[in-house]
Parts: C-alpha cells; sequence; structure tokens
C-alpha cells in the first residue's frame, strides 16, 4: 500500500494508523508529493495537486504537464478553479480564463442573472470581509485579522 499527500504530514499519520491496524507492506512518499516533483519532476504525474490555499492547483510535472480537468462551460482543457460569482451557488470547479470574461465570473446562466451576484474579481475567489480564513492570504490571515481587531477594540 502506499499514501502521498501534498507536503507529507496527513500520509505520515495515515501510514502509522493503516500499520496500527495491522497492514503490512505499507509505503509513502517522504516530504510530499509537491516535494517529489520538485526534486524528480513528476513526469508520471497527470494534472494538477489541488492545495487548499492561495496557490490552489499546484504543477507536479515540470517534465510533461497535462491538464485533465476541463472547463465547467465550454468544456475545454483547464485547470483554473475559481468560485462562481453567485454566493448562493458558490460552486467551487475549473472555468477557462475566456468563460470566466463572458461570464462575469459566474458558472452559468442563471447564476449570471442571479441578483446577488458578487462583481468579478478577476481572480473568481471572494474573501471574506470578517475575522477568519482567507483564502487570499493564506493562514497569514488569522494573524492579520486578530490584530484589527485588537485595534478596534482598543
Ligand atoms: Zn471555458
Ligand atoms: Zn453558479
Amino acid at each position: 500500500m502506499f499514501t502521498y499527500c501534498t507536503g507529507g504530514i496527513k500520509c505520515e499519520k495515515a501510514s502509522a494508523y493503516l500499520l496500527e491496524k495491522g497492514f503490512t507492506n505499507v509505503y509513502q512518499l517522504h516530504g510530499g508529493i509537491i516535494k517529489y516533483g520538485l526534486e524528480e519532476g513528476g513526469e508520471d504525474f497527470d494534472g494538477s495537486c489541488y492545495v487548499f490555499d492561495n496557490r490552489v492547483a499546484t504543477l507536479v510535472n515540470s517534465i510533461n504537464p497535462e491538464v485533465i480537468s476541463k472547463c465547467h462551460v465550454c468544456d475545454s482543457l483547464s485547470n483554473h478553479m475559481v468560485n462562481c460569482a453567485n454566493p448562493e451557488c458558490n460552486e467551487h470547479l475549473a472555468i477557462c480564463p475566456t468563460c470566466l470574461q463572458e461570464m462575469d465570473g459566474a458558472c452559468s446562466q442563471s447564476c449570471k442573472e442571479h441578483p446577488r451576484k458578487r462583481p468579478y474579481n478577476e481572480k473568481g475567489y471572494y474573501s471574506k470581509q470578517s475575522v477568519g480564513y482567507s483564502p487570499e492570504l493564506g493562514f497569514k490571515s488569522f494573524g492579520r485579522n486578530l490584530k484589527i481587531e485588537k485595534r478596534k477594540i482598543n
């Protein structure tokens, strides 16, 4: 059995769990898939590695990279991950830059015409104006928002 993850921490836990449950022949990719790609080129990795921060879709294969996901609107190959500009939909999917322009950041015609649709911000993700995680700033946003909150209180 072979486990791998983005940074080599989650699969460390998963491997330990599998061994504890009695599995033998458990292997893991030390350092994670990103490090593997940087060091080995990632030749046999198709597609992009999805990560839960502002990098979103990260390249692993620098030798013969291949996009395998398709644009939700036009079906052409695209790994451009965005959130639909309609906050009531907010679907997270691949939409190519051309379609994003045409659809004004929305995933469908009904979302494009939705009364609450956010203005398309050229990025395709919309950070909250409240305390908490911001995909734009990553985990740095926690500290920053706390400082802002402190200032407001004082
Ligand atoms: Zn498209
Ligand atoms: Zn939508």
